[in-house]
């Protein structure tokens, strides 16, 4: 598994921003420092979200995605799923893989909108690039609360505590069982709703990754996001519950600026915590 990305939508640094954090990331000479926009390679075949930097992430890890098959779009927040992406990667002269790509019913349904959209207008003057998309793409729209299988995997996903860009859509947060090993990738999210601890009761982790784009920030309890406070919070009762052990690895992701906190600063506060079965990923992590 590899972290692609593991900033927040204004990455870090964000070169137009003067805040404490920016300064000192532009300036470090620690490539953790530097984040850039959301995506996790599971394997070789199974990609989550497909944010703006995916393909310079992958030219400078050497990682090929020929093999790519699926994706699950956390949501619809462009920091996740830029589609001029999703447009750039099949610019192929081999032929490129054909996709399914795993997302909320209210992200599909917005999509479908979207897409007739920018067939009627965008494309009027390159009727050969109407419909590109589903030629190379099928959008599949996922229930949450419940398995499905994909590829040699049993996934399913719960809702998270945030809204997308399309009407009553909340992002999802996907479960991975395979070969015996579950993970769970929780981006974004707020606190979580009581019914996906409910749901998350029937499961042990063995690796947990979690966003904190907040850090040090103090933050509204129903705020779309974690801090440090709410991130803990969370672990503790994911441990009161059973689904995270002592042996489940746990790695913190979407990571932003106003959080206060460098790479390092960050490990400390977790490790502090937990110790060494917690850490800060960043970008390139293999894990
Ligand atoms: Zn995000
Ligand atoms: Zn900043
Ligand atoms: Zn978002």
């Amino acid at each position: 598994m590899i972290f692609l990305g593991t900033g927040a939508s204004e990455l870090i640094p964000n070169p137009l921003c003067g805040c404490d954090v920016c300064r000192r990331a532009l300036a470090s000479r620690d490539p953790r420092d530097k984040r850039c926009r959301s995506a996790f390679l599971l394997d070789g075949e199974n990609m989550i979200d497909c944010g703006p930097d995916v393909m310079s992430a992958c030219a400078k890890e050497g990682i090929s995605l020929q093999d790519l098959k699926h994706i699950f779009l956390t949501h619809s927040h462009s920091d996740h799923f830029a589609s001029v992406t999703l447009e750039n990667l099949q610019m192929c002269v081999t032929e490129p893989p054909k996709l399914e790509i795993y997302l909320s019913r209210e992200a599909w349904d917005g999509y479908q909108r979207l897409g007739e959209v920018l067939t009627r207008q965008d494309y009027t003057n390159y009727p050969e690039k109407a419909g590109r998309w589903p030629k190379q793409c099928t959008f599949i729209p996922v229930e949450p609360f419940t398995e499905f299988p994909v590829g040699g995997m049993t996934v399913s996903a719960v809702v998270g505590r945030h809204p997308g860009m399309f009407g009553g859509e909340q992002s999802l947060n996907y479960l991975f069982q395979k070969d015996g090993k579950t993970t769970f990738y929780a981006c974004d999210t707020g606190l979580f709703y009581p019914e996906t601890f409910e749901y998350l009761k029937k499961f042990r982790l063995d690796t947990l990754i979690i966003e904190c784009v907040f850090g040090k920030l103090p933050l509204q309890r129903d705020k779309q996001h974690m801090n440090l406070e709410f991130l803990f919070e969370t672990i503790d009762q994911l441990t009161a519950q059973g689904t995270v052990d002592a042996d489940t690895h746990m790695y913190i992701t979407h990571v932003g600026h106003k959080g206060g906190l460098l790479h390092e600063e960050l490990n400390e506060a977790l490790q502090a915590r937990y110790g060494s079965r917690i850490c800060a990923a960043y970008d390139g992590l293999r894990i």
